[in-house]
Order: C-alpha cells, then sequence, then structure tokens
C-alpha cells in the first residue's frame, strides 16, 4: 500500500526542517505524496513544490489556520492544493502573521510578569518567521521554569495555563470562504483537539460541511484505528472527503514521525482521488472565470 502525508510543517512555523528537507525525507520514506502545511504562511511552498519536482514526488501546497467555531479552543483547518499567490488569502496570511506577532507580545509580556522574561530578539533568531507557543516552550525550558517542552505548555502556555493569551482568529465561515477562493480542498484537521464528544462534533461538522468544509482528517497520530474509523463513518455522513496527516514538526515534536505519527499511522494514498475531486478548480485556471 502507498502511504502520504498531508499534514506537516517546517522551518517556516514551528517545524525544524527546511520545506526542502520535509519533501527530501518524504521521498526517502517512499511516500507517493507529502503536503506541507505550515500555520499561517505558505511562505515555504515555492521550496518545497521545486524539491517535488527534482525528486519526482506530489507536493501537495497547502496551509494550516486555527479558526473560531465557538468553542474555546480554535479549530484547525488545513487547506490543501491552494494557490499562494491568490490576493485574498495572501492578504489574510498577513494578516494572520500579524495577529500571530501581537499574541507573541502579549504572551511575553504575561511571562515576565509570572516572573520569566523572554528576550524576543533570541526567540525570533530561533524561528525563521512563525514565532508561536512551541518555541516560546523551548526558551521557557532552557531558562529553567520548566523541565520540558510538555511541562512548559501545562505550566505557562496551554489554553488553561496563566502565560496564554488567545490569538485573533477568523472565523470558520470566512477562512473556509478564504480557503476555497485559493482554489484549496478545506479540511477539518485532527479533530481530538476540540475535546468534544461525538455528538457535538458531528454538530459541528454539519455546521462545517454547511460552509464549505470539504475533507475531515480522519487519520492522525492520536487517533486509534477504532476513532479513525468511527470519523471515516463521520465524514462519509456529511459528504466529507477523508484526509489524513501526521502533523510533523521535525525535531520540536521528536515523537511525531513523517508519514508514521506515533509509530502506527498508516495514511493510503487511495485518499488522494477523493480529495483531489474537491479541488475548486483545476491548476492553472484563473480565480475568476474571463
Ligand atoms: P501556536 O500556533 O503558537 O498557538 O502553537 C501551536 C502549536 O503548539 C502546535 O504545533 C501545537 O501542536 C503545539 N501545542 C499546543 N498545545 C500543546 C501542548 N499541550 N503540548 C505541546 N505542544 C502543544
Ligand atoms: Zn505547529
Ligand atoms: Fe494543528
Ligand atoms: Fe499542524
Amino acid at each position: 500500500m502507498r502511504l502520504i502525508d498531508l499534514h506537516t510543517h517546517t522551518t517556516l512555523s514551528d517545524g525544524t526542517d527546511p520545506p526542502a528537507e520535509v519533501v527530501r525525507r518524504a521521498a526517502r520514506l517512499g511516500l507517493a505524496a507529502v503536503a506541507i502545511t505550515d500555520h499561517d504562511t505558505a511562505d515555504g511552498l515555492p521550496e518545497a513544490l521545486a524539491e517535488g519536482r527534482d525528486l519526482d514526488l506530489e507536493v501537495v501546497p497547502g496551509v494550516e489556520l486555527g479558526v473560531e467555531v465557538g468553542l474555546k479552543r480554535s479549530a484547525h483547518l488545513v487547506g490543501l492544493w491552494l494557490d499562494p499567490t491568490e490576493p485574498r488569502l495572501a492578504e489574510s496570511l498577513v494578516w494572520a502573521q500579524g495577529a500571530r506577532r501581537r499574541r507573541n507580545l502579549a504572551m511575553i509580556r504575561r511571562l515576565a510578569e509570572l516572573g520569566w522574561p523572554l528576550d524576543l530578539e533570541r526567540l525570533n533568531a530561533r524561528a525563521a518567521g512563525g514565532l508561536g507557543r512551541p518555541h516560546l516552550a523551548a526558551a521557557l525550558v532552557e531558562a529553567g521554569a520548566a523541565k520540558s517542552q510538555s511541562e512548559a505548555f501545562a505550566r505557562f502556555l496551554a489554553v488553561d495555563a496563566p502565560g496564554f493569551v488567545p490569538k485573533e482568529r477568523l472565523g470558520s465561515a470566512e477562512a473556509i470562504g478564504l480557503l476555497r477562493g485559493a482554489g484549496a480542498v478545506p479540511v477539518l484537521a485532527h479533530p481530538g483537539i476540540l475535546g468534544l464528544g461525538w455528538a457535538a462534533l458531528d454538530e459541528l461538522l454539519g455546521r462545517l460541511r454547511a460552509q464549505g468544509l470539504e475533507g475531515l482528517e480522519a487519520y492522525y497520530g492520536e487517533a486509534d484505528w477504532p476513532r479513525q474509523q468511527r470519523l471515516i463513518t463521520m465524514a462519509a455522513k456529511h459528504g466529507l472527503a477523508v484526509s489524513g496527516g501526521s502533523d510533523f514538526h521535525g525535531a520540536a515534536k521528536p515523537g511525531v514521525l513523517l508519514g508514521f505519527g506515533g509509530g502506527t499511522l498508516r495514511v493510503p494514498a487511495s485518499l488522494l482521488p477523493g480529495l483531489r475531486a474537491r479541488r475548486q478548480r483545476a491548476p492553472g485556471e484563473p480565480a475568476e472565470p474571463i
């Protein structure tokens, strides 16, 4: 069975491998396709796509956006096969990067109040562009505030922890519209992070589907096989295509392997046609009919 990975991060957000290296790793593993889905940025895509062409590996250009769905936590949308030059999406990514910067500053201020002043310049030096909570976690560990990144999250950075500041986020309808407008297939990623029961997730999927959602990540590391099966059934019920990915972050999440998640993840390449069929237009086709 050929395998794919449709959810990965690079140094352009909070991963530790540059885009070309993620693609090379995917090629070494023999994956049939890999999507690059950095948080709030498409800046890693040209490098990844070029490497994919060199290695004859399908690279799916993507992005991951945290969006408002009326819950304390953000839902994460992965947009697959997007056109990063589409102006409205490009503008929204610039806005999202600004929201991220404002939020980082507020969290750094909060952490200083809690007795852990961090140096913004040093933080920026460790992040190529997309500074985020994992970088703050690493800095807190270095400063001695926590023994591990997961402890740093639990004590300071998680949604309920004292250092947390929410990020301004797009509404789900708006984000889905932006992704669709850029030709992308909008997919709800790792639904488990929302902490919902099955009935609430079912209701949310109905709502997001009505807003134009096209796919559900049913194969992901934290979902065991029975849960994956249940998500596949739920995707079918809502007319959603099934996607899957590891959420690879390189050494930032050493327990998450490209293609294989925690070790047992297998995302079949047979998902690709169903997902591709949801693309909003063929490659090269203009955004507006002429
Ligand atoms: P941000 O986009 O800056 O809010 O950071 C999100 C990143 O933090 C994602 O890559 C998450 O996987 C990671 N993250 C969120 N919660 C935790 C946690 N409790 N432990 C470790 N990493 C986390
Ligand atoms: Zn991340
Ligand atoms: Fe995510
Ligand atoms: Fe992710």
